[in-house]
């Protein structure tokens, strides 16, 4: 179990984060989800000892170790660049947090070499033990960086946008191995992300931050369906706002995803408040629908629409009348 209670941090008069506090329970898979600033990698030095908190406690397994150095934390890291030597071989690398523990916990040099291969198996790089960094994908590397990480088996594993610097396919297939690798092997993880697809897809718990607080901490779906504040509504998944009041709802803005709009038949019977105008400028394929782009003809605010699969696409120069088949709002 790890706990944060009312973590603060500071940088000068820059205040990174304010009172944060989280349970993170064992095995479990966290994802800390924010834009670029939010203090995401601030949290995740803090729960690793690379950084201190100015106020607030970190305990693991019920112990403060706010005074504990790095070492003694038993965290595994992987950041976006955290290069490996390129001076030693891929085993090398991986055996690194072997080979420099004190003689009386070290393994034999062949147990080292076994380890090492046994690790760059699980992480699919078996036979690349001999090479060099430099002969490797970005995404071999970033396997590799996570085979070392593993490799004094850590209690806690941190990951600082390790993916970030590699193309689509080669992040899913990461993603994927890292998800497997995480149950396989009972890891308890807390991975830092920008990318929502990313945290949805990995994670037990998304914790969204900005500007230094948790705006929501929930499962991938309660983050999806049920955004607790209009920054997750936004942040998470795409979001339109319409007036409330344009549907006899109130005051204020609904917030209603793509796939939530109604677009109502031109026929049929009018019943004043409960449709809007939208002149339709764009149209395009996403994936399995067409997603179209107007604006309200009310305020002239962009509307984004996602017809169903087998629905008539509405083309540019139409007008159309939309309505929210769902909805949520935040009262203020
Ligand atoms: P994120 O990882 O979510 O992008 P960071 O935790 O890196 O955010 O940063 C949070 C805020 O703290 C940012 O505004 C950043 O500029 C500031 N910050 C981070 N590290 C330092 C530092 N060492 N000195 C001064 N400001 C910092
Ligand atoms: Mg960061």
């Amino acid at each position: 179990m790890i706990e944060l209670a009312n973590i603060t941090k500071r940088f000068g008069n820059y205040p990174a984060l304010h009172g944060i506090d989280l349970s993170i329970r064992p095995g479990e898979f966290i994802a800390l989800l924010g834009p670029s600033g939010s203090g995401k990698t601030t949290l995740l030095r803090i729960i690793a000892g690379l950084e201190y908190q100015d106020s607030g406690e970190v305990r693991l397994d019920g112990e403060d170790v706010s005074s504990r150095k790095v070492a003694e934390r038993g965290v595994g890291f992987v950041f976006q660049h955290y290069a490996l030597f390129r001076h030693m071989t891929v085993a090398n690398n991986v055996a690194f947090g072997l080979t420099v523990r004190r003689a009386k916990n070290r393994l034999a040099h062949r147990d080292i070499r076994a380890r090492a291969d046994e690790l760059l198996r699980l992480v699919q790089l078996d036979g690349l033990g001999d090479r060099y960094p430099a002969q490797l994908s970005g995404g071999q590397r970033q396997r590799v960086a996570l085979a070392r990480a593993l490799a004094v088996e850590p209690k806690l594993l941190l990951l600082d946008e390790p993916f970030g610097a590699l193309d689509a396919q080669v992040r899913k297939d990461l993603r994927r191995a890292l998800r497997d690798l995480h149950g396989q092997m009972g890891l308890t993880s807390v991975f830092v992300t920008h990318d929502q697809e990313e945290a949805l897809e990995l994670a037990d718990r998304v914790v969204v931050m900005n500007q230094g607080r948790i705006e929501q901490i929930g499962t991938p779906d309660e983050i999806y369906t049920a955004p607790a504040t209009p920054f997750v509504s936004h942040f998470v998944g795409e979001t339109n706002l319409l007036p409330a009041a344009l549907f006899g709802r109130g005051d204020g803005d609904l917030h209603v995803r793509p796939h939530e709009i109604a677009i109502v038949a031109n026929d049929a019977p009018a019943d004043g408040s409960t449709r809007a105008e939208v002149h339709v400028a764009n149209r395009f394929r996403k994936g399995p629908q067409w997603r179209i782009e107007g604006r309200l003809a009310i305020n002239g605010r962009l509307i984004e629409i996602d017809c169903e699969p087998g629905q008539a696409v509405p083309a540019p120069g139409e007008t159309i009348l939309i309505r929210p088949a769902t909805a949520r709002n935040f009262p203020a």
